[in-house]
């Protein structure tokens, strides 16, 4: 029996196609301040789903972060609050600016606790960065209103969130930038890629510039920048994925609708309730496990089922920011979940019965673990 990855790309004839009329012009990539062809037609679906006023596409998640954090001055001296329970990217950006990445605790539902940001501001925090971890939304009205009495700027990490909403709103529109990413196993891919959205035209001119070494007419760098930009190839791959997004949110919320019916009695297992203001799109399924955790986890992997645990270590104790003095702090929300959770597979490309698959295996390896 095949192997269920936790997060798959799925793909079609309509890539192949889009990657074959690139190769047809010749034209891999365009270094103007505007971009190429397939990257505009990119940016232009993505706002159109926003409802942003600009996007700004780049080759990764983690470049969308490092080009709006610099295109918003983030400098030495300067401090960004950040939650601990993500991917590193999110925290290494502030580090590439100079900056100190100043780490809260998360809720039950994982993502920044409100109150813990509010108790993280000093003089020098200039931005504040939540992620809407999993596909589900931060609380972003809370984030917002305590940012903007201090005058600090807010940026959203929608990496895993395309496609979310928070009280009606696009995640990514929810705040000065929103940074997405389309790496191979996001909800929508390009295999590497990144978009900022924004609703500030100053913001925007500088992230354009920030994307190309900060030329306007090449060789004439105004500002300091890096080669940030989208392939032309990827941003084909991405345009057509964009079409498809509808389709594959509707599948994941089926599946992850599906998997709550069949294991919603299990004893040990709890679920992050979902509140009636957003809307997931469950980038991951994420449950947490009262204990035994990796026991459960042993068995679904032989049993050929991709649990997965997204994250087994706070970023703040990885080796790295350990060895800068970050990993000295407690946070006791973000360290349990560290423990307990664990994810399962519910990407569009998964058939039904493989879903039953899912469903049974984790109720076996409940029933002989928990
Ligand atoms: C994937 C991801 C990123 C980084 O995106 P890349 O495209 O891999 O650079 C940043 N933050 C979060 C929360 C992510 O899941």
């Amino acid at each position: 029996m095949s192997f269920i990855a936790i997060n798959k790309p799925l793909l079609g004839e309509e890539e192949k196609k889009a990657v074959d009329d690139v190769l047809s012009t010749g034209k891999l990539t365009d270094a103007s301040l505007e971009g190429g062809k397939y990257v505009r037609e990119f940016e232009g679906k993505v706002g159109r789903l926003l409802g942003a006023k600009h996007v700004v596409a780049v080759n990764s998640g983690t470049a969308a972060l490092h080009t709006t954090l610099m295109a918003l001055g983030i400098r030495r001296g300067d401090e960004v609050v950040v939650p601990s329970f993500t991917f590193v990217a999110t925290a290494n950006v502030v580090l590439a600016c100079g900056a100190k990445p100043v780490f809260v605790d998360i809720k039950k539902d994982y993502n920044m606790d409100q109150a813990a940001f509010r108790k993280a501001l000093s003089k020098r925090t200039k931005a504040v960065l939540p992620v809407h971890l999993y596909g589900y939304p931060a609380d972003m009205d809370e984030i917002r209103e305590v940012a903007e009495k201090r005058g600090v700027a807010v940026v959203e990490d929608a990496a895993e969130s395309l496609g979310a909403t928070y009280k009606g709103t696009q995640t990514g529109k929810l705040s000065d930038a929103g940074c997405f990413s389309m790496y191979a196993t996001k909800v929508v891919t390009s295999g590497e890629g990144g978009a900022v959205s924004t609703d500030d035209d100053e913001l925007a001119e500088r992230l354009r510039l920030v994307r190309n070494h900060g030329m306007v007419h090449g060789y004439d760098s105004r500002v300091l920048g890096f080669n940030y930009r989208l392939p032309e190839l990827n941003a084909a791959i991405a345009s057509v994925q964009m079409d498809k997004l509808d389709g594959f949110i509707k599948k994941r919320k089926r599946n992850a609708g599906y998997l709550t019916e069949k294991i919603r009695s299990l004893k040990g297992v709890e679920f992050t309730q979902t509140a009636e203001d957003r809307t997931h799109v469950y980038y991951l399924y994420t449950l947490r496990l009262s204990r035994k955790r990796d026991a459960v986890l042993k068995a679904l992997n032989s049993s050929g089922i991709g649990a997965a645990v997204y994250f087994r270590m706070p970023v703040h104790k990885t080796p790295l920011y350990d060895r800068l003095g970050f990993g000295k702090k407690t946070l006791r929300n973000t360290e349990d979940a560290t423990g307990h959770v664990v994810s399962l597979p519910v990407h569009p490309g998964i058939t039904d019965a493989e879903m039953e698959r899912v469903a049974d295996e984790f109720v076996k390896a409940c029933a002989v673990n928990l």
